[in-house]
C-alpha cells in the first residue's frame, strides 16, 4: 500500500469502538468470545477497520493463517472420517455481508486452509422462478454439506430478513415471522449435529466505496461490478438496521452470529480462519472406532 493511501485510510478510524480487549489478553482469549453477538449488541458500535487480536502486520496475519493448514486439513478428515462411522456432525459457515464485503475473498481463505474434499460452497442470488414458489428455505436446506463436511455459504437464509425486508419484497407480517421460523430451522439442525459458524464481514460505508471504485477502474474488475449495487448502497442505513435486528435475534446459543470487522481483508482472513479452527477443535471430531483386529490384519496381509 502506497504511503498516502495509508494516511488516508488511517484517517477513517474515527468510530467508537465496542469491544476492548487488553492487549496482553489477546492471545489468550478465544476469537469466538470476542467477535459474538452478545446482549446489548450496537453494530453502529462496532469498528470495521479494529484490529480485534492477532497480529497487527499483514504478512504476519497471512504466515499465521498458512501455519493453520496443516491443523484444520486434519481436523477436516477426522470430520469426514466420524461420519464413515456414522457420526452426523458438520460444519456449515454463513457468511453475510454487504456488497464488497469480501464474502468471495473469505470463502477462498477458508478454501485455503482446508482439503477441497470435505468443502462444499453454495452461493444465494434472487430466487429463480422456480425457488419462488418454495418456501425460502427449500434452496437452502437442498444446499446444506453432507455429514462430514464443511459448507460455506456465500448469502444464506438471511437474506430472506435483510434484501427482503429492506426492500418489502414480501409484506412486513411475512418477513417479521421469519426471525422465530430461522431460529427453529437452525435449532432442529444444530439438534441433528450441524454446527453453525454464521459470520458477518462487517465493512464501512467508505470502504465500500473504494472497493466499488476499484471495481470500475481496474478493467479485470469490471465483471464484479454491478450498477444495482449502488441502489443497495443508497439503502445503507436501512441494510445497516436489518442486520442490527438479524444479529440480534438469531444470535443464539446453538447458532450465534460473529461479526467480523472487515475493512482490512487480511485481518478479516486471519479472524474467520480462527474462527474455523477454533469451531473445528471443540468440535474435536473422533475417527470411527474399527471392527477388526491391527495385528491379526498384519499377518494377513504380510502372509497375502
Ligand atoms: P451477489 O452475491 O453479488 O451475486 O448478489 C446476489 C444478489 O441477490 C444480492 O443483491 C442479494 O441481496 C440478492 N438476493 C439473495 N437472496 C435473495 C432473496 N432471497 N431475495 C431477494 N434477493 C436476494
Ligand atoms: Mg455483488
Amino acid at each position: 500500500m502506497g504511503k498516502k493511501k495509508k494516511e488516508k485510510k488511517d484517517k477513517k478510524k474515527t468510530q467508537p469502538e465496542q469491544v476492548v480487549a487488553p492487549p496482553a489478553a489477546k492471545a489468550a482469549v478465544s476469537v469466538r468470545d470476542l467477535l459474538r453477538v452478545g446482549p446489548g449488541f450496537d453494530l453502529s458500535r462496532i469498528d470495521p477497520r479494529r484490529i480485534v487480536a492477532g497480529p497487527e502486520d499483514k504478512e504476519l496475519a497471512r504466515a499465521e493463517v498458512a501455519a493453520l493448514e496443516p491443523e484444520v486439513t486434519a481436523l477436516q478428515e477426522r470430520l469426514y472420517a466420524e461420519s464413515k462411522g456414522g457420526g452426523k456432525r458438520r460444519l456449515l459457515v454463513v457468511l453475510q455481508g454487504m456488497d464488497t464485503s469480501g464474502k468471495g475473498g473469505a470463502a477462498k481463505a477458508i478454501d485455503r486452509v482446508s482439503e477441497p474434499i470435505g468443502l462444499r460452497m453454495a452461493n444465494f442470488g434472487s430466487p429463480t422462478k422456480e425457488e419462488l414458489r418454495h418456501h425460502y428455505l427449500w434452496r437452502i436446506e437442498k444446499a446444506l454439506p453432507p455429514v462430514g463436511s464443511i459448507g460455506i455459504f456465500d448469502r444464506s437464509h438471511y437474506e430472506d430478513v435483510l434484501i427482503v425486508r429492506v426492500r418489502n419484497l414480501v409484506p412486513e407480517d411475512v418477513w417479521s415471522g421469519r426471525y422465530d421460523e430461522i431460529n427453529a430451522w437452525e435449532k432442529k439442525l444444530a439438534d441433528g449435529g450441524l454446527v453453525f459458524l454464521k459470520c458477518m464481514l462487517h465493512i464501512s460505508k467508505a470502504e465500500q466505496q473504494e472497493r466499488l471504485l476499484a471495481r470500475l477502474v481496474e478493467p479485470d474488475k469490471n465483471w464484479k461490478y454491478n450498477p444495482g449495487d449502488v441502489d443497495e448502497r443508497m439503502l445503507w442505513d436501512q441494510y445497516q438496521e436489518a442486520y442490527q435486528v438479524a444479529l440480534t435475534q438469531c444470535s443464539t446459543y446453538y447458532a450465534p452470529w460473529y461479526v467480523i470487522p472487515a475493512d482490512r481483508k487480511w485481518h478479516r482472513d486471519w479472524l474467520l480462519t480462527h474462527l474455523v479452527a477454533e469451531t473445528l477443535r471443540e468440535m474435536n471430531p473422533q475417527y470411527p472406532a474399527i471392527d477388526y483386529d491391527v495385528e491379526t490384519e498384519i499377518g494377513r496381509v504380510k502372509a497375502s
